[in-house]
């Protein structure tokens, strides 16, 4: 298997969720062993790798952090980048944060589709896990339970993600996975954000959600949905599975391990990335880095995205 990056450029635009501002991205190609770069072109294009090592504040969405220069709300277009196996991609930013767009990971995968995907003369590397890591903390809404989440030995990619959110339309959920583009864009890409209705004046207070909008967010009522109908009956899970994804991609290359994520969030899912990278006893990289020869570069693009329900 070799790196990829994409062939073409592609942009969107869009409010922020939480900040409100709005902003403009472009997805660029970049060379081997670049990995997934964001670079605010609002500073000078300074550069803030979508790493562990870079991960800032983690509430009601994941941060990235360098040299006091922030980003925020990365979860949605990472989730679409690494089920997509891009190894090397700029995302051009002149905003504080990555537009929310739908609020789901659709409209970045509709970019990549542009794109098209480009092998690279370099073998890719992979994070093979080779011990198990768990993260257990208490869960604060639901006393005695907890929230957990760990990450196992495995072959290839999966994911297993549960939720238990008291209301008629969500309850408990289960979204168990191989992650690659097909079941990326089939099972999870369509899922949006949500929120409870209940929850909007304290989030508001607290300085977030200034760009949240019926059109970007599932809002839940009491008893059932503001804005409907929903793109999948369970798309409160998909969407959980979607963020956890989108946070595995700061591991900083392509996963082999199986991750099960229960009642887990954007904090539990970067806690387990950070140990994880902590310790190298958990974890070989496979696969050399030499280069190979010219034939062995060739174009491919991604298959077109499935019609709307
Ligand atoms: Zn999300």
């Amino acid at each position: 298997m070799f790196q990829t990056t994409i062939i073409r450029e592609a942009v969107a635009e869009g409010v922020g969720l939480h900040t409100g501002v709005y902003g403009h991205i472009r997805l660029a190609p970049a060379p081997a062993e670049t990995g997934i770069v964001f670079r605010r072109v609002d500073l000078d294009n300074f550069p803030i790798e979508a790493q562990g090592h870079n991960v800032a504040r983690v509430s009601y969405a994941t941060s990235l952090m360098k040299q006091g220069v922030l980003l925020s709300t990365t979860e949605h277009l990472l989730a679409a980048i690494y089920s997509c196996a891009i190894d090397n991609i700029y995302i051009d930013i002149d905003s504080i944060e990555v537009p929310i767009l739908d609020g789901s990971a659709e409209p970045f995968m509709q970019m990549l589709e542009k794109c098209g995907v480009r092998k690279l003369r370099r073998r890719r590397r992979y994070l093979k896990v080779l011990k198990p890591l768990e993260v257990v903390e208490d869960d604060p809404s639901m006393p005695g339970q907890v929230r957990r989440i760990g990450i196992y030995p495995a072959d290839e990619f999966r994911v297993r993600c549960y939720v238990d959110f008291p209301h008629p339309l969500v309850g408990q959920q289960e979204v168990e996975m191989l992650v690659s583009p097909d079941t990326f864009r089939h099972l999870l890409a369509r899922a949006r954000t949500f929120c409870f209705e209940r929850d909007i004046e304290p989030l508001r207070a607290m300085g977030l959600i200034r760009g949240g909008s019926l059109e970007n967010a599932i809002v839940l009522t009491s008893e059932g949905v503001r804005n409907g109908p929903l793109r999948f009956p369970d798309e409160f899970g998909r969407h959980k599975a979607l963020d956890l994804i989108g946070d595995l991609a700061l591991a900083g290359l392509p996963l082999l391990a199986r991750v099960e994520a229960h009642k887990a969030g954007h904090s539990l899912h970067t806690q387990l990335v950070s140990r994880l990278l902590a310790d190298p006893s958990l974890w070989s990289i496979t696969t050399s880095e030499s280069a190979l020869p010219e034939s062995d570069a060739y174009l491919t693009a991604l298959s077109p995205a499935p019609a709307a329900d």
